[in-house]
């Protein structure tokens, strides 16, 4: 015998009640079975909403009660062959009838009792697995629809009964003996000794389920819900969480007390006791094996089984020199917490006896503290007792596990973690089974704090960055396919994981936990994508609050640049291949970098300068060890390295610029090269690089071009006044001829002074051989003073360019991984 238990969102639309069914099928297969159902996706929440709609007086109560009651008759009809389906709205009718009945009573006394509830509530259940036995007929299978009121016997304690587990047993057992149609079962219910309904609480088919599975010696409890089983961490906020394959009782039931709700706790008790495995799967994953809830677990594989956490609760702190060596004290405050019905999710005390510390949810501070207050007030009035202090948004995050018990250390390396991470403790507590250690913590450092310990704990899936890139140009683009190449290796080929979580341009953005792939990317962004704006995508991205992100910035845009403090500030590292933020104010350059190390950050731009070459790291590594830069010459600008490299003299200067702006090596409007600035920004990025504090009004940028060539409106304009210049530049260029010299557009720094301008370089220099556009950078320190080093190379293109960020983002993931490393 083998139980199978059917949750809400399993039987929430005709398609999936289908594929219940299929499951159904193959289960009965091989083993006698029964089926427990819950009622219909949403139907709990709505009989609640309406009885309370009714309570009020309101008769539009009767709208919504026709909306449920239309509900079921599609669903009906979706599931039962026309010549059947007469009889079973038939009967769905009347069990209605007698829901609207009741209902009509609540809206005429204007009163909801908990036992009134517990009654319509069943309906819930009643219609689900009445429908479903006949909609299993159709297929072929031979079932009866059972009433678990029948069997399942409880207090009175309506809402949340508690079970007689002997007489429910023994009614089960004989109940099951001798049937041999599939027995399909209502979830969730029960009923008193006076036979009047309750309900075993919120999610309680679980329990049901459970009941009769243990009743029965059921070989396997499978419960199917929509997940992939139990996780080690709430996949929504810690991405890399995985299902587990194996569990023992206690750890899911610690899981289950906190946060991710896969199994209701009550329904491991009954499993427990007789031992039998209970199997969580997924209706929507029918590949997922199943996590398995056993007594034992073979594979300790992990320190810690999974990490849980209760997002909002409130700290209660109890303190005053009169509570030192009194006994008593602690006894009376739960008594009086008993007393108002208050819930305590965790409790510490000092052995100092001066504190005591404990939980309950936000919505029961209040009251809490209200009735020790009542319970001490002469204590209080005595000053032996200060007042109650409640603290407010805070959460708890707990490591669970059964090897707790038998390792060392465990306690020590969370506390190591959160700290590391810069979180801050509020109390600690850890139960006496050893099988889990609870942390409060800030609301705010929730996710970091999940994230931060399963990745030091789940090592094997510790050290992916998750990448956020906004820009999707040619570089963004070139970047993505590199990107992509780079993941698709395999695992023994690369040092680092990665994962594309977020992709933005000035349009659209995209957000995808499980990453974002090549194939469709440009697709999915137009298709799914939202509406972009840099609040919304720098918001997603703190929200997911994971501690191994990276911000890719492959845009120009001012705007972008201005969110870098923000995003570091965060914990978020910067690749900028933008220079913008760079060449903004000294102030401002210097800022980002204080804040990415107070941050533990990094921040890189390699490619600000002369695209993927090593500029930048070489300088800043020369920085590092000790040297320093006493003279940089460069040719910085791909297009202005052309245009000179081209002009020889044989051709008019106005004929080379207009030839190069034909071929796409210059800007649309070439005075964006041709005016000198992006060498300004770049030799200023170099000199700050070096430790000069330069503004960009410092460097000096002396320009060839004529006021006139720069004031016309239009290209073509321009080009008109740019003939003008060509004597002028023939006359240079000749006179450098006759002395063995060449002509160049030269960044330089010599002396704490920067400018650009135009040099006549002879071939003792070392840029005198360059040629095509290739960029060009001279360093001279003092470590490499005799001759200077050299960097030549292709310093722009879509492909480089990209390949220098990539460069950026796996320092960044270097970094990561030593900081992990560093924590475990
Ligand atoms: N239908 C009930 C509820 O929504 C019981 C269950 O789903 O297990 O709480
Ligand atoms: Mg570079």
């Amino acid at each position: 015998m083998k139980i199978l238990k059917f949750g809400g969102t399993s039987v929430s639309t005709p398609d999936r009640i289908k594929t219940v069914i299929d499951i159904v099928v193959d289960a009965q297969k091989s083993e006698r079975i029964g089926v427990v159902f819950s009622a219909f996706g949403g139907v709990t929440d709505q009989l609640i909403q309406i009885s309370q709609i009714a309570a009020t007086g309101d008769d539009a109560y009767l709208r919504d009660l026709e909306s449920l009651e239309n509900k079921l008759i599609e669903f009906t009809k979706a599931l039962i062959s026309a010549k059947r389906q007469s009889k079973v709205f038939a009967s769905v009718k009347s069990t209605f009838n007698e829901l609207e009945d009741t209902l009509n009573g609540v809206y005429l006394v204007k009163e909801l009792t908990a036992r009134t509830l517990d009654f319509i509530l069943s309906f819930g259940e009643r219609l689900s697995a009445y429908i479903l036995s006949e909609a299993m007929k159709e297929v072929g299978l031979e079932t009866e629809y059972v009433d678990s009121r029948e069997f399942i016997k409880t207090d009175e304690t309506f809402g949340a009964a508690r079970v007689n587990i002997e007489q429910s047993y023994r009614k089960i057992a004989d109940f099951f003996r001798d049937r041999t149609a599939i027995q399909v079962i209502t979830g969730f219910i029960g009923s008193t000794i006076k036979n009047e309904t309750t309900t075993l609480g919120r999610s309680g088919s679980d329990y049901t389920a459970s009941l009769i599975g243990a009743a029965l010696m059921a070989t396997s409890i499978d419960i199917w819900t929509d997940v992939d089983g139990i996780m080690t961490a709430d996949p929504r906020v810690v991405p890399a969480a995985f299902s587990l394959n194996h569990i023992t009782y206690e750890e899911a039931m610690e899981m289950s007390h906190f946060g991710t709700k896969v199994i209701h706790p009550s329904a491991m008790q009954p499993a427990f006791e007789r031992n039998i495995p209970i199997r969580i799967r997924n209706t929507f994953n029918l590949e997922f094996e199943g996590t398995v809830i056993s007594r034992n677990r073979a594979n300790l594989e992990y320190l810690i089984s999974g990490i849980s956490s209760i997002e909002q609760i409130s700290l209660l702190r109890v303190q005053g020199s009169g509570m030192i060596g009194v006994t008593g004290i602690s006894s009376r405050l739960f008594t009086s917490l008993a007393r108002a019905n208050i819930n305590i999710v965790l409790i510490t005390q000092a052995s100092s006896e001066h504190t005591i510390c404990f939980a309950v949810a936000p919505e029961e501070a209040a009251r809490a503290k209200e009735a020790i207050e009542r319970e001490f007030a002469l204590e209080i009035q005595a000053h032996q007792i200060d007042r109650v202090i409640v603290e407010k948004d805070l959460s708890i995050v707990a490591a669970v596990g059964e090897n707790m018990r038998h390792t060392p250390g465990i306690a020590g390396r969370l506390f190591q973690i959160l700290g590391k991470n810069d979180i801050n403790v509020v109390a600690i507590a850890q139960g006496s089974s050893e099988l889990n250690i609870s942390a409060v913590i800030d609301k705010t450092d929730e996710a970091r704090a999940l994230n931060a310990i399963h990745s030091a704990f789940f090592k094997k899936e510790s050290h992916a960055v998750n990448l956020f890139l906004v820009g999707t140009g040619r570089v963004g683009g070139a970047l993505m396919k590199q990107m992509h190449e780079y993941i698709a290796r395999p695992y023994e080929r690369k040092k680092h994981d990665l994962n594309i979580m977020g992709i933005a341009n000035s349009r659209k953005m995209l957000f995808d936990q499980a990453g974002i792939h090549q194939a469709n990317w440009r697709e999915r962004m137009d298709g799914e994508g939202e509406s972009m704006t840099m609040e919304k995508y720098v918001n997603t991205m703190r929200k997911l609050n994971l501690s191994n992100c990276v911000l890719v910035d492959c845009t120009a845009s001012d705007e972008v640049a201005n969110w870098y403090k923000a995003i570091l500030e965060s914990g978020i590292s910067v690749v900028a291949a933008n220079k913008k933020a760079n060449s903004g104010a000294y102030h401002d350059y210097l800022e980002l970098k204080d804040l990415a190390s107070s941050n533990e950050v990094l921040y890189l731009y390699e490619t600000n300068v002369c695209a993927g070459l090593p500029v930048i790291q070489t300088i800043q590594d020369l920085v590092h060890v000790g040297d320093h830069v006493q003279k940089i010459e460069a040719v910085v600008s791909g297009t202005l390295s052309y245009i000179f490299n081209t002009f020889s003299g044989d051709r008019a200067f106005s004929d080379i610029v207009l030839e190069a702006q034909t071929k796409g090596y210059t800007e649309p409007d070439p005075r964006n090269d041709l005016d000198g600035m992006d060498m300004v920004r770049k030799l200023l990025i170099l000199a700050r690089e070096s430790g000069l504090p330069l503004e960009m009004e410092q460097v000096a940028n002396n320009n060839f071009l004529p006021p006139e060539c720069l004031e016309v409106e239009t290209v073509d304009q321009f080009f008109a006044e740019l003939i003008n210049l060509d004597p002028e530049m023939k006359a240079k260029q000749e006179a450098a001829t006759r002395k063995g010299k060449r002509l160049m557009y030269i960044a330089s720094l010599e002396n704490n002074h920067a400018e650009i301008s135009l040099k006549a370089i002879d071939e003792t220099h070392p840029f005198y051989l360059l040629t095509g556009n290739d960029n060009i950078i001279a360093l001279t320190t003092r470590f490499y003073d005799e001759t200077p080093m050299v960097i030549q190379g292709p310093g722009a293109g879509p492909e480089v360019t990209a390949a220098g960020v990539f460069t950026d983002v796996l320092q960044v993931a270097t970094h990561i991984k030593t900081i992990k490393e560093g924590e475990s």
